[in-house]
């Protein structure tokens, strides 16, 4: 992953070399390259932009250090500025005061989301976290299937009431069953569509008024790079997310996602998801994933 970015800023860097300056000239360049291999890495274009007239500004302003070669004082420059929009440092999930911790998945069918609920589960379970699973997704009856299964595997509970229910319902309910039991955090797996549509995100709406989710979690799928944009935006102006997952991390994915979802919402990246097994799912840390965009 990323390989074609590193390829890129190599490129630019090598321009840079030799110059004993940063300097307006040399590091018009070095921007393009930064600019197009961020392109070429699926990132939006408005984050692109934003990104590199940043990078020109700090570059720009920065004092030639004695003994450092400029071009590494550029990959430095850029390297902190995507650190910066991706978000510093890991984020942590939200702990409630008073138990549940609610968390609310929400997302596009396919990706990842059912898998990326079990996951949570399971990494909350290691930190001595009990967890409750809830299926509301009542439109593919799979859907139930695959959570239940997925807890079975885990050993993690799954509240269902098949899917005849209204998925609001569901969702208050499994809510009170998690509070009852005394379940330290209580994970809503919501139904996707293949597209935004007005239904899902009412439906989503609703689901979130009525538990009132101390995280709503957006999905993402790390594959969809430049969609990942608008997806966020939607989501994020319709229902307001607190955070997302980035999945399929492990796919040849180019990364530029990453970049637009915090940028997009202000909100970070939390989890990676990284292959298809209920164990596959890390911490998202921008200073690693910005040492990956640069290779
Ligand atoms: P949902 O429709 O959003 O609930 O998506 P699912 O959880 O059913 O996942 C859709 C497909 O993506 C399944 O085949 C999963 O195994 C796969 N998947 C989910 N997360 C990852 C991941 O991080 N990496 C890879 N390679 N596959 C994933």
């Amino acid at each position: 992953m990323f390989d074609a970015l590193a390829d890129r800023l190599e490129s630019a860097w090598k321009k840079l070399r030799g110059q004993d300056k940063i300097s307006e000239a040399n590091i018009k360049e070095a921007l393009r390259e930064v600019r197009r291999a961020l392109l070429e890495a699926d990132a939006n274009l408005q984050v692109v932009k934003e990104f590199v007239s940043e990078v020109e500004k700090k570059a720009l302003g920065a004092e030639v250090i004695a003994g450092v070669r400029p071009d590494q004082q550029f990959i430095k420059i850029v390297h902190d500025e995507l650190v910066e929009v991706m978000g510093e440092a890991n984020v942590p999930l939200a702990h409630a005061d008073t138990a549940p911790t609610i968390v609310l998945m929400a997302g596009l069918q396919g990706t990842g989301k059912t898998t990326a609920s079990a996951k949570l589960a399971l990494h909350l379970r290691k930190l001595e976290r009990s967890c409750m699973l809830v299926a509301t997704d009542v439109y593919r009856p799979a859907a139930i299937d695959q959570l239940l299964a997925l807890g079975q595997q885990i050993n993690i509970p799954v509240f269902e009431m098949g899917s005849d229910a209204d998925p609001v319902e569901i969702a208050r309910q499994g809510v009170e069953r998690a509070r009852a039991e005394g379940v330290d955090t209580v994970i809503i797996d919501t139904a996707g569509r293949l597209q935004i549509d007005q239904d899902m995100m009412a439906e989503l709406a609703r689901i979130k008024e009525t538990v009132q989710p101390n995280e709503t979690l957006l999905v993402v799928d790390a594959m969809t790079g430049q969609e990942a944009a608008t997806l966020t935006r939607t989501f994020h102006d319709q229902i307001g997310i607190t955070g997302a997952i980035l999945t399929k991390m492990d796919g040849d994915s180019r990364g530029g996602a990453a970049l637009s979802v915090r940028q997009i919402s202000g909100q970070p990246i939390k989890f990676i998801g990284v292959g298809e097994k209920v164990e596959a799912l890390q911490p998202f840390y921008p200073d690693r994933m910005a040492s990956r965009i640069l290779g």
